[in-house]
Parts: structure tokens; C-alpha cells; sequence
């Protein structure tokens, strides 16, 4: 065995798991592909500073999750976090609001966060996502929920559950807040080291709090901002519930799910499956109309997601009968043999489109005929001395154990009918 292991926190994927991240892949650019999303691909590290002020300074990501160095130029560098902020960059730098008034992109991409790793939470991830920048209205909100529900559907995820709420507009937070902060002063003694932090720079994260006597506490205390929101976020919040509803998604209003950052916006949504366990957050998001503008662009609004590809793969139930998809497993026998077997092998890959694995380990017919029963293969091809000097192939059904004699010129015609 080898002296090197993966990194705390990181893992391999190894060709049987890959089966089954490439049909997650799939159904993910389909999914997205199917409503105009675009793909968007940016690069692995950016500077450290975009996160700082994306996601926000106060933020566990920021203050104690992040791999960041300096490179030999002096550059501060940090592999990518989260998404939303290396988008809202790329938006901007390549001036795609001037372009046309909507951009909607999505993403599946890998992560970093320096996090205590669990079944679920680990240091390098996957996530997809997506993002909306450009329309204010409630339909975009709802497209984006469903285009994360759509997809957890077609995986026929069980135990779904969502969650949203409104956080209203900027302009009614400072009030809010004021509220929430004189509220929870006079308890403050009793809150974790945390929450008392939380209370000084950004009070709405109080409600993020998973210590259960915050949580207690804060249930009994604090005013709840939905019962602040305005008229027209009202409006906007009932828009959504309503298309919703006529989309036949169903979801829970949970008026303690807030976003704890400056500059997110009316809508919070996230999915979560009682299937996952202990981390069954599948994917979180909502409107974050203050981004843009806080990284240097106009006011624009958007909305979006990001959701957690192994928390997909873990919530996919049954993944192991997930069938191989070998068609044709080929057997051949004799030094002589070899160059006819492996060039039937590329010919019925290339003219038949089908899935060949050819054995290489020159084994006996026993051992071969085992490992073909063993690939789950729809046809096995067998090939020996004899079958060559008479130019003709055995094919024998692996379901039926039918066995019969094809001329090698009629193989290719004899795959496809
Ligand atoms: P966030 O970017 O923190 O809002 O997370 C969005 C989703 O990504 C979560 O709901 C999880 O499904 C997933 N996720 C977040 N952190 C991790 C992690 N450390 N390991 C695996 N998945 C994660």
C-alpha cells in the first residue's frame, strides 16, 4: 500500500461511484438546459478579497473556512468557497448586464471550505446551482425553486421538505433590526459566545444559531422580520406561494429561515430530506438584490441556489442497483486471435454504439466466462482458434443463456437488428 492517502476531508470517485455522478450530471444540464440556462465555468482560485466582500467578513466561511495563501507575486488567492460571488465577478467583468436585461446561468462545479468533516460535510465538495441575474419579479423566484425541486424529483428524493420565507426589502431592515437587537439585550447573558458576537455585527444570524438554548430562547424572544416586511414584499411573497401552488410544489412557510448577509433580499428557500440524516440540508437560496451593487456593479436584482452534489448522491436511494450498462463482454482465446478480437471489439464500439469491455488478461476460458457472467453484460462474444479459421463468432445471451454461431462479416449487422 501506498504512503500517501487523500487529504482529511477530500475523496476519490471511483469508477463504480462515477456511474452514477455522471447520470447526476446529466439530468442536472438537462434540467437547467431545458429552462435557457447557460453554463458558467470560473476558475478554481480567485482573489481572497472577492469573498471577503461576497459573502461577507463576519461569515464562518470567511473567518475560518477559507484555503488561502500568497503567491509569489504577493497576491492573495483563495480556492473558491461558494459560487454566487465568482459568478456575480464574472457577470460584471465581462459586462453582461450591458448585453441584455436577464442573464440566467448555473453552474456544477467543486468547493473548498476548511469545515470538521462528517458523512455529508467535507472539505473539497461539489455543488450545482443557479443563478437569475436581472428580473425583480416573483416567476423568477419560483423558477429557481423549481428548478431545484425538479431535479431532487427526478431522483425521486424522499422526505422532501421546503422551506421559505420573505426577509423583505433593504429598507426595512435597519428598523427591524433595531427591534430584534433592544429585544434581545436584555437576554444576552443567557446566548452563546457566538450569538453575543452575532448580536454586535449582524444580529440576523441570530436565527442561524443550532445551539438549542439559542434557539429556545430566540423562539420565545425574538420579533420575527416577516412580521416587519412591507406591502409590496408581501405581494412579491404571496406571488410566489401562489405559482407554487399551482405548480403542485409543496412547501412550509418557516419564518425563522433567514439569510444572515447585507445583502440578501426578500426571498430564503431550502430543501432539505429527512433521508440524509444529521445533515439534511440538500440545497439553500434566494434573492440577493444588494450583490451586485456591494461588488461594484449597478443595482440589479437576482436570485439563486447552490445545492450539494453529495447530499444529492446520498439522499439518491438504492443507487446500488443502478445496472453497469455493459452490453457486450468479449471472450477470446489464442496469440493469434488477439488482433481480430480487439478489432471487433473497437468495431462494434464505433458501429454498433455499444458498451464493449474487452479482456486483456489473457485468462482461461473458465476465468473469462466468470468475469463476463460477473460484468452483468447483455451479450458475450466468444472468440477461439477454431471460430477464427471458420471466420465466424459465438454469441450467447447472458439472460437466456441462448447460444449461436454469427459469420464475423454479419456481426456488425447481425448487433444493430
Ligand atoms: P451553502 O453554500 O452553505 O448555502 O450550501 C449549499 C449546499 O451545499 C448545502 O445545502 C449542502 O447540500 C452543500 N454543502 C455545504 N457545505 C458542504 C460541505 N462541506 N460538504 C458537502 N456539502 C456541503
Amino acid at each position: 500500500m501506498s504512503n500517501f492517502h487523500t487529504i482529511k476531508g477530500t475523496h476519490d470517485l471511483l469508477p463504480d461511484e462515477c456511474i452514477i455522478w455522471r447520470q447526476v450530471e446529466n439530468s442536472i444540464h438537462s434540467i437547467m438546459q431545458q429552462s435557457g440556462y447557460g453554463e458558467i465555468r470560473t476558475p478554481i482560485f480567485e482573489n481572497t478579497k472577492l469573498f471577503e466582500r461576497g459573502i461577507g467578513t463576519e461569515t464562518d466561511i470567511v473567518t475560518k473556512e477559507m484555503y488561502s495563501w500568497i503567491d509569489q507575486g504577493g497576491n492573495q488567492l483563495t480556492l473558491k468557497p461558494e459560487l454566487t460571488a465568482p459568478v456575480v465577478r464574472s457577470y460584471l467583468q465581462h459586462k453582461m448586464g450591458n448585453n441584455y436585461p436577464i442573464h440566467r446561468l448555473y453552474y456544477f462545479d467543486t468547493l473548498f471550505r476548511r469545515e470538521r468533516p462528517q458523512k455529508g460535510r467535507q472539505r473539497q465538495f461539489y455543488q450545482f446551482g443557479a443563478e437569475a441575474i436581472g428580473s425583480a419579479n416573483p416567476e423568477q423566484d419560483a423558477e429557481i425553486i423549481a428548478q431545484a425541486y425538479n431535479i431532487y424529483q427526478e431522483f425521486d428524493i424522499k422526505n422532501l421538505n421546503v422551506r421559505l420565507n420573505s426577509i423583505g426589502s433593504a429598507d426595512i431592515r435597519p428598523k427591524y433590526l433595531d427591534k430584534l437587537r433592544s429585544t434581545i439585550q436584555s437576554i444576552k447573558h443567557e446566548l452563546c459566545k457566538t450569538c453575543q458576537e452575532r448580536l454586535k455585527k449582524n444580529a440576523l444570524r441570530l436565527f442561524d444559531c443550532k445551539n438549542s438554548n439559542c434557539q429556545d430562547l430566540i423562539d420565545k424572544h425574538a420579533p420575527l422580520i416577516f412580521d416587519s416586511i412591507s406591502e409590496d414584499d408581501h405581494v412579491h411573497f404571496d406571488t410566489i406561494t401562489l405559482i407554487l401552488d399551482e405548480m403542485g410544489i409543496p412547501y412550509i412557510h418557516d419564518q425563522k429561515l433567514v439569510r444572515g448577509l447585507d445583502y440578501y433580499t426578500h426571498t430564503t428557500f431550502e430543501i432539505t430530506s429527512s433521508v440524509l440524516g444529521a445533515q439534511d440540508a440538500l440545497c439553500g437560496g434566494g434573492r440577493y438584490n444588494g450583490l451586485i451593487e456591494q461588488l461594484g456593479g449597478k443595482p440589479t436584482p437576482a436570485v439563486g441556489f447552490a445545492a450539494g452534489v453529495e447530499r444529492l448522491i446520498l439522499a439518491i436511494e438504492n443507487q446500488e442497483k443502478i445496472p453497469k450498462n455493459i452490453d457486450v463482454y468479449l471472450i477470446h482465446m489464442g496469440d493469434k486471435v488477439t488482433p481480430t478480437a480487439v478489432k471487433i471489439a473497437n468495431d462494434v464500439r464505433k458501429y454498433c454504439g455499444k458498451i464493449v469491455i474487452l479482456e486483456t488478461l489473457r485468462r482461461s476460458l473458465k476465468a473469462q466466462m466468470r468475469e463476463a457472467g460477473r460484468s452483468s453484460a447483455k451479450i458475450t462474444l466468444i472468440l477461439g482458434e477454431e471460430e477464427l479459421i471458420e471466420k465466424i463468432i459465438i454469441i450467447k445471451d447472458m439472460k437466456t443463456g441462448h447460444q449461436e454461431k454469427v459469420p464475423l462479416s454479419e456481426l456488425i449487422q447481425y448487433i444493430n437488428s
